[in-house]
């Protein structure tokens, strides 16, 4: 092989190099942090350096004067470092401290909040939603610009008893984590089948060791290779449709938004938790939501009136109860909340050509 069509091995690229001198500086050798203001934190290396990061919000879709803007801000105060946290957040980094408090104020004024540390309610972490991605049966990025401006003022304080990590999910099959309030799309119908276009752009078998019901089936329709679906077996979970995308299931109607609380991944306190579903059916009513920010906004201000010094919001439905959760949250209770799995030996697909 010549030199020039060698494979570069990239991996993932030293993070020294992105960082601010004063991190560098300090790497592996802090001795302890705290929060001057909520924001802000402070952390301060062996040697006595404290270096100073300003934690802000973002729209989430940033174009690129907004980009450039950031970027401008950082060239003023942190000698060009920025940084985007997973969640979409940015953050700037500097060991001066007379810049904190100018930066805060420029940031504000750009339309930037700054918070989202401590016991606040964290930026909301989101799936791709319409701009990226091919399955999505809603815009996750959206619903967190929507509800992050209705919690604005959450993200700006640390009131709440306990951190709140807010997570979104726009199919139900893939990626999304667990999450002390979860908003996941939910599928009420199942796909309906452009047949015309199956035998040109599906795998059939691939598509029917998919369903995690067994629903899907080989069919011949109008003389062409197909498939059908037992819509009595059918989940709407939306499996069938990524590697199928004939089998349409997003629907303007039938798509709906569902909310799960109580999730975590994090082992502090507690174990890690699942998140259980308390509201289903909420309309998919982009661009703002409001039936899904009303919910999410009773739920928090239920937990923020209720729960002890330091629960989380699983912690805090665990002490007072399921029953209790639902009671002051003035949320129905009905059955399709309760899962327990019977029946699923017998229609849950065994054969072990289940692929994910
Ligand atoms: S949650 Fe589903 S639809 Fe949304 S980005 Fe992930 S894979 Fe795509
Ligand atoms: S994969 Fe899911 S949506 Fe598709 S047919 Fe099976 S259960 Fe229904």
């Amino acid at each position: 092989m010549s030199e020039l069509r060698r494979p570069i091995e990239s991996g993932v690229p030293d993070s020294k190099q992105f960082m601010h001198p004063a991190l560098v500086r300090n790497y592996g050798n802090w001795a302890w942090h705290d929060r001057p203001r909520p924001g802000v934190l402070r952390h301060v290396a062996a040697g006595g350096e404290a270096v100073f990061t300003v934690k802000a919000g973002t729209q989430r879709q940033m174009d690129i004067f907004t980009l450039r803007k950031l970027c401008d801000i950082a060239d003023q105060f942190c000698d060009g470092h920025i940084r985007f946290t997973i969640r979409s957040s940015v953050e700037f980094t500097t060991p001066d401290e007379s810049k904190v408090k100018p930066l805060i104020e420029r940031l504000e004024a750009e339309g930037f909040p700054v918070g989202g540390t401590g016991n606040s309610v964290g930026f909301i972490s989101h799936t791709q939603g319409w701009l990226h991605c091919d399955i999505p049966g809603t815009d996750a990025s959206g619903v967190v610009k929507a509800m992050m401006d209705e919690l604005y003022d959450e993200f700006k304080n640390e009131d709440m008893p306990n951190r709140v990590k807010i997570t979104t999910s726009c199919c139900q099959i893939n990626c999304g984590g667990q999450g002390d309030i979860a908003i996941n799309i939910q599928h009420t119908k199942p796909p309906v089948i452009n047949h015309a276009l199956v035998a040109g752009i599906c795998e059939r078998p691939t598509v029917i060791a998919r369903c995690p019901v067994a629903a899907i089936r080989p069919a011949l329709v109008d003389g062409k290779p197909s498939l059908e679906v037992d819509e009595k077996k059918c989940v709407c979970c939306g499996a069938c449709f990524p590697p199928c995308p004939p089998m349409q299931i997003n629907d303007p109607v039938h798509s709906k938004i569902a909310i799960w609380v109580g999730g975590k991944h994090s082992s502090t306190r507690s174990k890690p938790m699942f998140h259980k579903l308390v509201a289903a059916g909420l309309p998919n009513n982009a661009p703002r939501w409001p039936e899904v920010a009303a919910v999410v906004k009773k739920i928090l201000a239920t937990y923020k009136a209720d729960a002890r010094p330091w629960e989380r919001m699983g912690e805090w439905i665990e002490r007072i109860g399921w029953p209790r959760f639902f009671e002051m949250t003035d949320l129905p209770f009905t059955k399709y909340h309760v899962d327990t799995w019977r029946g699923g030996r017998a229609n849950l697909n065994a054969s072990s050509h289940l692929h994910f």
